[in-house]
């Protein structure tokens, strides 16, 4: 059974700020239909100012700068990372937010897996790294995210997903990005209590060919056990059963905190409570990147 919140994401026509509702954008998995809900677009959120948009440049009036008080347009590029263990929601939460806010997501996972799939020198080498499910050596992933940060998409700023692991890899990308004149804006840590976890990934389903996941209480697909994007028929991975689960959701706290620690010295981390509707979530979301600037803490 659908819940109560899924259904209350659907938003009445004309009112989403991407376009009508049952418009998927090409190449995204998420139709607007089934994301957009009134209650997260106050118009303080969804205003595009007119020179932003005649201009082509994003802004973020939302935000505070950092220089001047509430108001104040930013016109910065927006980076962000999204920090949740396995099953926190994080990929759906990403999805939203990358077309909330118009920037790109770059996922370590998704670029080695890329790599892999295209055969190249590099893909062999990190192939390995990803079948015993250990980390791929900071250079190398570093020399992946120097690339796709290269990429003109990336010029309005980044989400950050399953990047940065390590606090090696969390201090070159602040290098990274102060050599771009940029900085972390924000790092949200969507947060869930273990056992809640272990059973949402229980009965996750996935779809073998987009990736997009699924519950059957939390997330259904809409017909049957098929993929909403692509019909594929859906699929449970090894490692969502309950005892992979555990560890991997160990192995990840074991990593992350050390990097948390790193952002927390900065002041941009903002804990997300990761229980409830997506919508839910998404809400406290966009109200931690709406209410925070950087130098607030968390
Ligand atoms: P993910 O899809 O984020 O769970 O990543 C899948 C696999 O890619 C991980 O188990 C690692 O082997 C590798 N990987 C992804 N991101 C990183 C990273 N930031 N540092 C090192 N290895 C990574």
């Amino acid at each position: 059974m659908r819940p109560a919140g899924f259904a209350a994401a659907v938003a009445p026509a004309g009112r989403c700020p991407f376009g009508p509702p049952g418009s998927p954008r090409p190449g995204s998995p998420y139709t607007r239909v089934r994301l957009c809900s009134p209650s997260l677009f106050s118009p303080a959120l969804t205003r595009t100012p007119p020179a932003a948009a005649s201009s082509g440049r994003r802004t973020w009036p939302w935000l505070a700068s950092s220089e001047g008080g509430t108001g104040v347009t930013r016109s910065d590029p927006l980076n962000m990372t999204l920090f949740g263990p396995p099953g926190s929601g994080k990929g759906t939460q990403a999805g939203f937010l990358v077309e909330h806010f118009g920037i790109p997501q770059v996922s370590t996972g998704d670029l080695f897996r890329g790599e892999i799939k295209a055969g190249t020198e590099l893909g062999q080498k990190v192939k390995t790294y990803l079948d015993r499910g250990d980390l791929v050596p900071d250079d190398i992933t570093l020399k992946v995210v120097r690339r796709r940060l290269a990429r003109p998409d990336a010029g309005r700023g980044a989400l950050f997903d399953g990047f940065p692991r390590t606090v090696g890899q969390a201090a070159e990308l602040d290098r990274m990005l102060d050599q771009m004149g940029r900085r972390m804006d924000r790092v949200l840590f969507v947060q869930v209590p273990r056992e809640v976890l272990v059973s949402r990934m229980a009965g996750r389903l996935t779809c073998p060919r987009c990736g997009r996941t699924y519950h059957p209480e939390l997330a259904p697909p809409r017909s049957g056990g098929l993929c909403d994007v692509d019909g594929a028929e859906l699929v449970m991975r090894d490692d969502d059963r309950p005892e992979t689960a555990r560890r991997r959701i160990t192995v990840y706290l074991e990593q992350t905190l050390p990097v948390l620690a790193h952002y927390r010295q900065q002041h941009v981390v903002s804990d997300i409570d990761g229980t409830g509707s997506i919508e839910e979530v998404r809400g406290r979301i966009l109200r931690a990147i709406d209410g925070r600037r950087r130098g607030d803490g968390s």
